[in-house]
C-alpha cells in the first residue's frame, strides 16, 4: 500500500471518531424581519440538530422545528416574536411558530460559536410563499413529520437521542444542489426577459426531484425559492450538511448570440491559492483530531485538498459526455475559474454553465420544461455515475 492510501485510512478514521452532536440546552428564541423575510434564531450551548415541517391546523399556519435540546428559556430571552411570527409554544422537542402569512424554510444554517458569539445558533430564514404552495408542502411535510415523530420515540426508546438527524444515514451519500443567484440578484436575462436566477432554480428542483428517488442519496439546495443567498452561506451550508458532491447550476451570457451550449468549471489554480485563506476566514475547518502533530495535520489538509481538486475533476470527466448526449455543450467544455463556490477544501464542487440566456435556441431549451428535465436527468446520470466508482474505491479498499 502506498503512503498516501494509508492517510487516507486516517482520514476516514478521524471522521468517524469525530464526536456525534450532543444534546443541550436552548437559552433563547428570537423572530425578526417583516412579513416577505422573517429570520428565526435559537441560542444553544452545543450545535442544533434540527428537522424543520410546516403544518397547517384548524386553518392557522405553522412552522414546527423538532430538535434534541431542552428548551430552558428566562422572560429577557424572549422577546416578543417579529416578522410573520405571531406567536409560538414549547413542547416536549420541538417549537411551533404560528404565522400570520404563509411562509416556508428558505435555508437554516447551524453557525458554531465565533469569538464574538459565544453560543451555538440555529438561524432559519422564512421566506413568504403563495398559499397554494404552503399548503402543498404542508399535506407533504404531515407524513414527513409524523415518520420522524415515529424514529425519534423509537431512538429515545433505545437509550437517548444522540447524533445529527438531520445529518445522512452513513450509507447515504449528500448531495448538494446551488441554484446560482435569486431574489435581488437576477443573474443573466434574455432578449425575452428569461431571468437565470428562475431558468436554473426551475433546473435544480427537477434535479432534486430525480435524485431524491434514490435511497442512497441525501439531497439538498442551498435555496429553494427566490431569495438572495450570499456565496459564503453556499458554501457554508454544504459543508454543514457533510456534502460528498457541490454543484452549482448557472446559465451563461455572451456577447455573441451565436455562443451556444453547456459548460463545466472547477477551481482554477488561482482559485487554489485562496483556498487556505478563504477557508481561515469562513471557519470551514478540514476534519483533522484537535492535537494532530503539526506536520502530521499539514499533510493531511494538502492530501484532503488534493482528493478534492480530483474527484471534483473525475465529476466533470463524467459530467460533461451526459451533457453533451442531452443538449449541446460548448467546446473546451470543461473550464477552470476562479469562483468562490468552489473555495472548499473539502467539497468536490462543479459550476455548471447550463447554456446561454444570449443564444435563442439555448433559450427556448434552457426555459422550456422537457429542457430542464433533459439537462436536470443528465446531471443525474453523472451523479450516479461519480458515486458507482466511490462505491467501487471504497469496495476494493
Ligand atoms: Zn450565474
Amino acid at each position: 500500500m502506498s503512503l498516501s492510501l494509508r492517510y487516507i485510512f486516517v482520514v476516514v478514521a478521524v471522521l468517524i471518531a469525530a464526536p456525534v452532536a450532543l444534546a443541550g440546552n436552548v437559552s433563547a428564541i428570537t423572530v425578526t424581519g417583516d412579513t416577505e423575510h422573517t429570520r428565526i434564531t435559537l441560542v444553544a450551548d452545543a450545535d442544533v440538530p434540527h428537522e424543520s415541517f410546516v403544518a397547517e391546523d384548524a386553518g392557522s399556519r405553522k412552522v414546527a422545528v423538532m430538535l434534541p435540546h431542552s428548551i430552558v428559556l428566562s422572560d429577557a430571552d424572549t422577546p416578543p416574536p417579529g416578522g410573520a411570527v405571531e406567536s409560538y409554544e414549547i413542547r416536549d422537542g420541538e417549537v411551533i411558530f404560528n404565522l400570520t402569512t404563509p411562509m416556508m424554510v428558505s435555508r437554516a444554517l447551524d453557525l458554531a460559536p465565533t469569538t464574538v458569539q459565544r453560543q451555538h445558533r440555529l438561524v432559519i430564514d422564512l421566506v413568504r410563499v403563495a398559499p397554494v404552495r404552503f399548503d402543498r408542502a404542508a399535506a407533504q411535510d404531515l407524513e414527513d413529520r409524523q415518520a420522524f415523530v415515529a424514529s425519534m420515540a423509537a431512538k429515545r426508546g433505545q437509550g437517548g437521542m444522540s447524533g445529527d438527524f438531520s445529518a445522512a444515514r452513513p450509507d447515504q451519500y449528500v448531495i448538494v444542489i446551488d441554484p446560482g443567484h435569486g431574489g435581488k440578484d437576477p443573474g443573466a436575462s434574455s432578449h425575452t426577459q428569461k431571468r437565470e436566477k428562475a431558468i436554473v432554480l426551475d433546473t435544480s428542483l427537477k434535479l432534486k426531484e430525480i435524485l431524491a428517488k434514490n435511497p442512497r442519496y441525501k439531497v439538498h439546495l442551498t435555496r429553494e425559492t427566490d431569495v438572495y443567498v450570499d456565496h459564503e452561506d453556499r458554501v457554508s451550508m454544504a459543508r454543514d450538511w457533510g456534502a460528498d458532491l457541490f454543484i452549482s447550476v448557472h446559465a451563461d451570457a455572451a456577447g455573441n448570440s451565436g455562443v451556444s451550449g453547456a459548460s463545466v468549471y472547477t477551481l482554477s489554480s488561482r482559485g487554489e491559492r485562496r483556498v487556505d485563506g478563504t477557508a481561515k476566514t469562513n471557519g470551514w475547518d478540514l476534519p483533522i483530531e484537535d492535537g494532530t502533530p503539526l506536520e502530521v495535520s499539514g499533510i493531511l489538509a494538502d492530501l484532503i485538498k488534493r482528493e478534492t481538486k480530483s474527484n471534483s475533476s473525475i465529476f466533470a470527466g463524467l459530467l460533461i459526455p451526459e451533457l453533451a448526449a442531452a443538449g449541446p455543450i460548448v467546446r473546451n467544455s470543461h473550464r477552470q475559474e476562479n469562483f468562490f463556490v468552489l473555495l472548499a477544501p473539502d467539497v468536490p464542487a462543479v459550476l455548471l454553465e447550463i447554456g446561454f440566456l444570449t443564444n435563442r435556441s439555448d433559450v427556448v431549451r434552457l426555459s422550456s420544461a422537457s429542457g430542464q428535465s433533459k439537462t436536470a436527468a443528465a446531471v443525474a446520470r453523472a451523479i450516479d455515475a461519480y458515486f458507482q466508482k466511490r462505491d467501487l474505491l471504497y469496495a476494493a479498499n
